[in-house]
């Protein structure tokens, strides 16, 4: 057993793919069970039993999306992996933006997968008491909140990451690898493409689009990006 030993839910209604995946999460030192239509899942994955859920976006009863937009209401530190069939662009924003942490697309090597499964249950394991204080900008890892010029901030899981990510070294430069490193275990070009994606997004929720406030997300071009307090 070289595993994390956590609890992961699987909603997949192929038990051709269900099956073997599950076989394969307990053989790396997980629990895992199977929900096979969407209210199912849901409702499994508001248990509080998970640390993971992976998550097919067709689904019979309520699709992935559905599901995984109402965990993030109640449940918004419970990681999401989505699988899909459909890997065509829109449907990977969407996917992000219902509150996934990560996407699969299928078919999916099974390598990949776990290697994907062991990155989230590895970040959502990790201890966090941090408060970060800067610029106007309060985030608290523990709590998971972000408070904007005292209004707090919606941010998914990512868009978290990334700016405490960018919060931990202000004034200093970060390379796009470390953050994609950092923030989504990898630095392929898909991740590459979906930073650039989550710093408009992050811009936009702590007021950089506004053109009468001071900017704290800095592009420094040819390396990466900078917060400036
Ligand atoms: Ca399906």
């Amino acid at each position: 057993m070289t595993g994390t030993g956590r609890s992961v839910l699987l909603a997949e209604d192929d038990l051709a793919i269900a099956e073997p995946l599950a076989r394969a999460l307990v053989r790396e030192g997980n629990s895992c069970d199977i929900a096979s239509t969407g209210p199912q899942a849901l409702e499994a994955a508001l248990s509080g039993t998970y640390a993971l859920v992976i998550l097919d976006l067709g689904l019979p009863g309520m699709d992935g999306l559905e599901v995984c937009r109402r965990i993030r209401r109640e449940r918004p530190q419970l990681a999401v992996l989505m699988l899909t069939a459909r890997t065509d662009e829109v449907d990977f924003v969407v996917g992000l933006d219902a509150g996934a942490d990560d996407y699969v697309g299928k078919p999916f090597r099974l390598a990949e997968l776990l290697a994907r499964v062991r990155a989230l249950l590895r970040r959502s394991s990790s201890a966090d008491d941090v408060v970060l204080d800067s610029g106007g900008i309060h985030l608290d890892a523990r709590a998971r909140r972000v408070v904007v010029d005292g209004v707090e901030m919606t941010l998914a899981n990512r868009e978290f990451d990334l700016l405490r990510c960018l919060m931990e070294t202000p004034g200093q430069v970060r390379s796009r690898d470390e953050i994609m490193t950092e923030v989504w275990g990898s630095t392929d070009l898909r991740s590459s493409k979906t930073l650039d994606m989550h710093i408009s997004w992050v811009r936009r929720k702590i007021g950089d689009d506004q053109p009468s406030r001071r900017k704290h997300i800095a592009t420094v071009r040819g390396v990466g990006f900078r917060f400036d307090p």
